[in-house]
């Protein structure tokens, strides 16, 4: 078990001591009103003794998207956000969470996208149940997964992630991405949402293989799934009732993002996670699945004949319009988001495929 330095949050702009004072900047204190204060403060006789620093929550913004709890398993809710990208209006809400309620305590995985997301999530673990959040499993950091974790950490619990997550959260790129975010997705995030890094990390002087995560009689497997979608990927395995937190390693009903991905080591964690045989699959986006082997082998399909056809073209050098063109498409035309994604996806591919070819 180890603990992470923490991120200088200090640097992040608005974080730190300032940070809560700047929650305030829709209260407007006049001074005539500091005077009154003032003066009915000496006329109790208390201006002697500093009166105690007001209790303010990290932010008094509240989201007011639906969000509703749905069943998985015995103990096991999962919330399903919007099928977008991420934006003011939506509010973030556009990942999935989900959480195990166990003897003694809840696990959670992933944050959602932004700290009022977080804790409408933990008002809806309330009306579950009393014990606390024992640990939050990030599947990885991407902002839409992460960007609520401050709300359970503060709450108490301990941050899980991989150590290229941590790596990620230390980097001027998070930072960067933060400070975007502030702008764009105001004020769901603001200059109070700060970077949380993990407690516990999976590799790199971490956990070197699975990390069992226990919470009374219950034990959880958290797995490294990556480097596939991302070089973190976790997933995590709940032996008793057959759900597998699946992350972002699984497109349901959709074409999936291949963006930067290693798609090699993305099948060979596909077919990791079969061996696992889940019953349930709770995804990082989209609807449970009750049919995990279909909807996996699905995302594998994809990623395997983005790799034999765009791989055949870079070996032969023939350029990408042009395969791309002559390329057979309708197994997977009728999918969600190809006219979005596929040709992003099949380009990411070739180049992907240039390197590893020999
Ligand atoms: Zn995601």
């Amino acid at each position: 078990m180890q603990t992470s330095p923490d991120i200088p949050t200090e640097s992040l702009p608005g974080a730190g001591a300032q940070g809560w004072l700047s929650g305030w900047v829709s209260v407007r204190v006049s001074t005539p009103l500091v005077a009154l204060l003032l003066m009915l403060a000496a006329a109790q006789g208390s201006a002697q003794t500093p009166p105690e620093p007001p209790t303010i929550p990290a932010s008094t913004v509240v989201s007011t998207v639906a969000m509703v709890l749905e069943p998985v398993a015995e103990g096991t809710w999962f919330v399903q956000g919007a099928s977008a990208m991420g934006s003011a209006a939506n509010q973030n809400f556009i990942s999935n969470a989900g959480f195990v309620v166990a003897d003694g305590g809840v696990l959670v995985v992933d944050a959602l996208g932004s700290p009022p997301l977080a804790r409408q999530l933990l008002a809806l673990i309330r009306q579950v149940t009393p014990l606390p959040v024992r640990f939050v499993v990030v599947t990885h950091c991407h902002a839409d997964h992460i960007y609520g974790l401050q709300v359970f950490r503060d709450a108490g619990a301990q941050i899980v992630g991989h150590a290229a997550c941590r790596d990620y959260l230390a980097s001027d790129a998070a930072r960067q991405r933060l400070a975007i975010s502030r702008e764009q997705l105001f004020p769901w995030v603001d200059g109070q949402t700060r970077l949380v890094s993990p407690d516990l990390w999976l590799g790199d002087g971490g956990q070197d293989d699975d990390l069992l995560l226990r919470i009374g009689q219950r034990e959880f497997r958290v797995r490294h799934a990556g480097p596939s979608h991302t070089a973190e990927d976790l997933v995590v395995h709940d032996a008793r009732t057959g759900v597998l937190f699946a992350g972002d390693i699984v497109f349901r009903g959709r074409l999936p993002f291949v963006g930067q991905a290693d798609s090699r080591r993305w099948i060979t964690a596909i077919d990791r996670m079969q061996d696992l045989q889940p019953r349930v699959l709770v995804t990082g986006h989209g609807p449970l699945s009750h049919q995990p082997a279909q909807d996996m082998q699905q995302t594998r399909d994809y990623l395997a004949y983005l790799r034999q056809t765009m791989g055949e073209a870079a070996r032969k050098l023939e350029p990408f319009d042009e395969a791309y063109a002559r390329t057979d498409w309708s197994r997977f035309a009728q999918l969600p988001l190809f006219a979005a994604a596929n040709r992003m996806n099949a380009y990411n591919t070739y180049l992907l495929m240039e390197h590893e070819a020999p």
